[in-house]
């Protein structure tokens, strides 16, 4: 489980002071899926470096399975970080390696022998259904499936804690179904918590257990999707409710 406490983001000094995330708290549990929805400049993805700690936070607590991240020094919080693992808008993969290569990076980077390597490469490549394409570069796969090479790279070091960035934003409809139904297996299979950042309503409706509207870098709502949907008083409902009805 990941716990966000009072986290708060502030780029610059004195009078040049920006606060971009402004004491932000949830908590997402083993097996749930939390959406983080705002609009574009709301904190979204200095959320998601806060909470990998790619960025420091200013103040607050990244919590996950109990072991205070943002207390640890520079060498504890390199083996913490692998608690989490991240997913990128249009994946970030290295176009100069195969999907192969590029699930088998965080392994390189632990040291891990070649041969492990080589079996929990084929193993996640396997997972993420993309075996055929072990060989193939960035530009020779579709968006879809470089999103799910994503994942296989995300999964590598074994995450109690998958956080994903606007992975699913200019996948057409059939394959961001296909990655969804892909982020509900793993999640099923390995008890993950996820952080699924977006700004799609009705991707929300469909993969979120619950959802926190950023505003200003403050969590101005958040709730179970299904109260939301059901409370006239909500904001994030009646976004969340399709237009139609
Ligand atoms: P989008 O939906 O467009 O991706 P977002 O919600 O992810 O937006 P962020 O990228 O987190 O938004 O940016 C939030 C605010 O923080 C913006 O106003 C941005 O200019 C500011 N910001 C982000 N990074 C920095 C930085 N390194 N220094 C100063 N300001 C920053
Ligand atoms: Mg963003």
């Amino acid at each position: 489980m990941i716990e966000i406490h009072d986290l708060t983001k502030t780029y610059g000094r004195g009078a040049d002071a920006v606060t971009v995330l402004d004491r932000v708290d949830f908590t997402v549990s083993a097996g749930e899926i939390f959406a983080v929805v705002g609009p574009s400049g709301a904190g979204k993805s200095t959320l998601a470096q806060c909470i990998n700690l790619l960025e420091r936070p200013t103040s607050g607590e990244v919590v996950v399975n109990g072991e205070r991240l943002t207390d640890l020094d520079a060498k504890s919080l390199r083996v913490a970080r692998r608690r989490i693992g991240t997913v990128f808008q249009s994946a970030n993969l290295l176009s100069r390696r195969t999907a192969a290569q590029n699930v088998a990076l965080p392994l390189e980077y632990l040291g891990v022998t070649t041969a492990q390597t080589k079996a929990r490469v084929a193993e996640l490549l396997d997972r993420v259904g993309l075996s055929p394409h072990a060989d193939k570069y960035p530009h020779q796969l579709s968006g879809g499936q470089r999103q799910r090479v994503g994942i296989a790279r995300a999964l590598a070091l074994r995450p109690s804690v998958l956080l994903s960035d606007e992975a699913t934003s200019g996948l057409d409809p059939a394959a961001t179904e296909s990655f969804l139904d892909l982020l509900r297996e793993v999640r099923d299979d390995l008890d993950l918590a996820v952080v699924f950042i977006t700004h799609e309503m009705d991707t929300i409706v469909k993969i979120a257990d619950r959802v926190g509207r950023l505003d200003h870098g403050r969590i101005a709502e958040q709730g179970a999707v299904v109260d939301l949907l059901l409370d006239p008083e909500s904001v994030l409902g009646e976004a969340l409710r399709p237009q139609s009805a």
